[in-house]
């Protein structure tokens, strides 16, 4: 199984589907695979056609059943330094290298490998897979099919979104917020401040607060947080203005992002930018300019995963992986999405976290090798009704 499993995650490194580019190749591969065992394969594409989730279903049509999900799309490898094609895998060590090895394609070539066993085993509960685009830029796709699935009526039971945890169970992770904040001043000789509005100064101001609320979350903590860290974070990613030393910049640009622990500090935040924009930057900026704006683009708010008190998914990747505890993890992921669809969700998937993202990311070949023992063994479990 494990060679099966690593030609095929061979043929998923090769698609470059990095976010900001086209996923319809590999979707079209997983799709003919799937549909060469047997499965009804539902493709969905995005409103630019580029792009495209897959939704597939081994045995009936009917409630219940569980969720195998991963997202197709992988980070960019733009100014990393990586010691051999990202888009090659390659074997060292132990291990196989290439952009999405960990992040997250080894978990859909470890499932691919399966469909062909789950396909004789699955009885009266179906096995479904969820492949999405997008999730590295906000979970868009994900967000996109749960919308077809509510239309569709399917409602499966439970759900595994294979992150990389080391194969750990992972009952709970924070939310993830992301959003590009947009500022229009005015242009002007950088010999004369006060006749422009310099939208890299009021960036920078608006940078200033996002940190002074950075350190108030850390105050705010649930008492019984078992996230690290326990609070709410904040994070800027990107800033970009200006062009020369002379110039008044009129364009800036933050891209950042927060964690929330709790929909309460995501509101704080948002209502304290809110009311800093219109009360304090906007204002002054409209003196000089009345045209100034500021604007802020949501570019995904990804419900996190609540930890709950009965989770059957829980309680079966515990039997299979045996291990003696669930973890909570600081990253994002699809699964709160699938929460918030009635199902009983963990994040389990080989490889680990710290590789994701980096150069020369990479999956071991024993955490590949542990997840298809657990999937091996949730194959037998399908001859049961969950
Ligand atoms: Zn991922």
């Amino acid at each position: 199984m494990i060679e099966d499993t690593k030609r095929i995650l061979s043929d998923l490194i090769a698609f470059p589907t990095v976010s900001a580019d086209s996923n319809l190749e590999m979707i079209a591969y997983l799709a003919d695979r799937l549909a060469g065992c047997g499965a009804k394969v539902d493709i969905q594409t995005d409103e630019t056609g580029r792009k495209a989730n897959l939704f597939a279903t081994l045995g009936p049509d009917c409630d219940g059943g569980i969720v195998l999900s991963g997202h197709s799309d992988v980070v960019p490898v733009t100014d990393q330094d990586w010691t051999s094609d990202p888009f090659v895998m390659t074997e060292r060590d132990g291990r196989l290298y290439g952009r999405g090895t960990c992040d997250m394609k080894g978990f859909i070539a470890a499932t691919l490998a399966m469909a062909p066993t789950f396909a004789q085993q699955v009885q009266d509960k179906p096995v479904h897979f969820a492949f999405t685009y997008d999730e590295e830029t906000g979970c868009i796709g994900a967000g996109q099919l749960a919308q077809s699935l509510i239309a569709r009526e399917i409602k499966p039971r439970l759900a595994i979104i294979g992150e990389p945890t080391e194969m750990r169970v992972i009952e709970g992770h924070k939310g993830c917020c992301e959003y590009t904040t947009r500022f229009q001043g005015l242009e002007g000789h950088g010999s004369a401040p006060d006749l422009g509005v310099n939208a890299a100064e009021y960036a920078v101001r608006y940078v200033s607060r996002l940190l002074d609320l950075r350190d108030r979350l850390q105050g705010m903590a649930p008492e019984t947080s078992r996230f690290e860290p326990p609070w709410t974070t904040i994070n800027v990613g990107a800033l970009h203005s200006g062009s020369v030393h002379n110039v008044i910049p009129p364009k800036a640009q933050i891209d950042w992002e927060m964690r929330p622990v709790q929909t309460s500090d995501a509101d704080f935040v948002k209502d304290a930018m809110t009311r800093y924009c219109n009360d304090v930057l906007l204002p002054a900026m409209r003196r000089v300019h009345p045209d100034a704006t500021i604007e802020t683009e949501v570019i995904g708010e990804v419900a996190g995963l609540v930890p709950t008190e009965v989770n059957e998914a829980r309680q079966i990747l515990l039997e299979l992986t045996g291990v003696n505890g669930t973890d909570l993890v600081p990253f994002g992921t699809e699964a709160g999405i699938f929460q918030s669809l009635g199902m009983d969700v963990v994040v389990c998937g080989p490889g680990s976290i710290n590789q994701a993202h980096k150069a020369d990311e990479y999956l071991a070949l024993d955490q590949l090798a542990q997840c298809l023992t657990v999937l091996e063994k949730l194959g037998h479990k399908l001859k049961r009704s969950h």
